[in-house]
Formats: structure tokens, C-alpha cells, sequence
């Protein structure tokens, strides 16, 4: 397996009246070539935090104060600006949370597309629109659409197009922020359909940032689990599904509908995501989990791998303490 993007260690924290907001600590993972891994986890957990750390888009007061990004060997933490704008679009890019957001409305989306062919790459503008086409097809629209505006588009064809500017200059590796917020269900359904047919076609590694369980674990390779800050537990898709070891991937796997068995019964996590202004050092869940004890109020577990490729961070894990 080749390793496409590395995480190591990494923090990212925000300066706040009140102090200092850990919004992401001490996040490790990788991506492999090809692999599609689910970020998951509640609303404010950090996911989206990651996602700019990774593409070194935190702005003050927000900053990544350690760990390492490798892609493909390079570290993005410490690359320069030049280096940077190298890099994205070309090796990595994102696929929006809202392509409302990403389109201009006063240009058409051919012109859109092409600027980022045009801007990364040496290439002819007749080039570019010829590439733009073969995008728009690619995302299931008709390449000659490319003179209309944006507000010629359903929400579900903007995003095709914001999936086709992502894709523009063949980076390896997409991020896909919540990418189908604000569409309706069969719209979302056909959106994360297409993501997932593009990547087994173009070898694609994607990182799939979403809090819906039950569509990550149906096309990801991977999940890593987040909660307040910390991935608590990152494996295989068939490895969490079958044994998940931390207490809140539990939690989250029975707060979550079974689309293959109707008849489960949905059980809520108590309580709610504590505020990570000045959050002592303990484990982050210790608030909400059934099996917290006194060292989980005092000490931060660590993030360890626990089977092959299985990794969690829970003090259950050690000798003595599982049920
Ligand atoms: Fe629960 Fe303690 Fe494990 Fe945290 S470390 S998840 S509080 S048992």
C-alpha cells in the first residue's frame, strides 16, 4: 500500500477570550492510495478544522501549533506559500461544503473551471475548454453547458460542478467537506454516488468529512472516529462495524439507523460536547461515557493501535480494565 497523506500528531488550536480552544489535539492518521476514509463525527467535533489544517487554510486566531502533514513525503505544515499553491489543486483539493458558496454567480461555470486549469497549469485556453467539457461529462452534465451561469443549475448540479473544479487539474488526493450539506436526500444520495464511481475510476484517495454514519460506513474504506477535538478510534470499515472498542463509536453506531435492518432501536448519546475552552487534561469523553473512572478524569488515554491497523484511545484498553 502507498501512503498518499500522513497525519501525525497534529493540533490546532484557537485563542478565545475565555482562553485557549484545543479544537483539534494531537490528530493522527493516514490515507493510502486509492482509499477512501470516513471523517466522522458530531457537529463541532473538529472535522472541518482538520480539513484546513491539512490544507493550511487556519487563520488567526486559529493556528497549527505541532504535528506534521506528509503528502506524499511533503510536509504542508512547513512548505512555503510558493510550495503551497504548487501543490493544491494539483495534489490536493476539496470539494466544498457548499458550492453555493464556491461558484461566482456572475461568471459562467465553463469560465470557472477553466480558470483553475488556466491558473495551475501551461496549457492553451482551447486546452482548458476542452478539458472543462470532458469534466462536465465526467460529473454527469452535458459539456456544452458550460456557457451557463450558476443560477441556471439545481443545487445537486452545482455541486456536480464544484466536484468538476475540484477534479480540474487531476489532483490524488480530494477532500470532501459535508459536501451534500443543504441538498435533499436523493439529491445527497446521487451526489456521494458519483464521488464514490470517480474515485474507483481515477484511483482517488478522498478523505469524506460527514456526521452521517450509516452513508460513511456504506462506501468507505476506512473511518476515523472524532469526538471534541481527538480521532477516538480509527479502523477498517469492517473492523469498527463488527468490534468498535471506544465507548463513544458505540454510542455513535447505536444512536444511528441501520439502513439494512428497520427494526433497530435508535438509542441517543446522553449529554452534550464539552466546551473545549481550557479542557483539563483527561479524556475528552469522560463527561458522557457509562465507563469512566477516576484515572479518565485525570490523565489523557492515548491514541494507540490495539490490532492490525486498529487504532483507539481509551483506557479500557489496558490489561485489566475491558468487562
Ligand atoms: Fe470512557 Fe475512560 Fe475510555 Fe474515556 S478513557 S472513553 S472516559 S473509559
Amino acid at each position: 500500500m502507498n501512503t498518499v497523506l500522513s497525519v501525525e500528531n497534529l493540533s490546532t488550536y484557537f485563542k478565545t477570550d475565555k482562553g485557549i480552544a484545543k479544537a483539534v489535539e494531537n490528530v493522527s492518521f493516514s490515507l493510502n492510495k486509492g482509499e477512501m476514509l470516513g471523517l466522522i463525527g458530531e457537529s463541532g467535533c473538529g472535522k472541518t478544522t482538520v480539513a484546513q489544517s491539512i490544507l493550511r487554510l487556519i487563520e488567526y486566531p486559529g493556528k497549527v501549533v505541532s504535528g506534521r502533514v506528509l503528502l506524499n513525503g511533503r510536509d504542508l505544515i512547513k512548505a512555503s506559500e510558493k510550495e503551497l499553491s504548487s501543490l493544491r489543486w494539483k495534489e490536493i483539493s476539496v470539494i466544498p461544503q457548499s458550492a453555493m458558496n464556491a461558484l461566482n454567480p456572475i461568471f459562467t461555470i465553463g469560465d470557472q473551471i477553466m480558470e483553475s486549469i488556466l491558473l495551475h497549469e501551461n496549457v492553451s485556453k482551447r486546452e482548458a475548454l476542452q478539458r472543462t467539457k470532458t469534466l462536465l461529462e465526467l460529473v454527469g452534465i452535458d459539456g456544452e453547458r458550460w456557457r451557463s451561469y450558476p443560477h441556471e443549475f439545481s443545487g445537486g448540479m452545482k455541486q456536480r460542478v464544484a466536484i468538476a473544479m475540484a477534479l480540474a487539474c487531476n489532483p490524488k488526493l480530494v477532500i470532501s467537506d459535508e459536501s451534500t450539506t443543504g441538498l435533499d436526500v436523493l439529491t445527497q444520495a446521487q451526489v456521494i454516488a458519483l464521488i464514490k464511481s470517480l474515485q474507483k475510476k481515477m484511483d482517488l484517495s478522498v478523505i469524506l468529512i460527514s456526521h452521517d454514519l450509516p452513508m460513511v460506513t456504506a462506501i468507505c474504506d476506512k473511518i476515523a472516529i472524532m469526538y471534541a477535538g481527538n480521532i477516538v478510534e480509527w479502523a477498517s470499515t469492517g473492523d469498527l462495524l463488527k468490534n468498535a472498542r471506544h465507548p463513544y463509536s458505540q454510542a455513535l453506531l447505536n444512536a444511528s439507523p441501520d439502513l439494512g435492518n428497520p427494526e433497530k432501536e435508535v438509542v441517543s448519546i446522553p449529554g452534550s460536547v464539552p466546551n473545549l475552552v481550557n479542557f483539563p487534561n483527561s479524556c475528552r469523553f469522560h463527561t458522557r461515557c457509562p465507563y469512566a473512572f477516576d484515572k479518565c478524569r485525570q490523565e489523557i488515554p492515548e491514541f494507540k493501535e490495539i490490532k492490525n491497523g486498529h487504532y483507539t484511545a481509551c483506557f479500557l484498553e489496558e490489561e485489566g480494565n475491558h468487562g
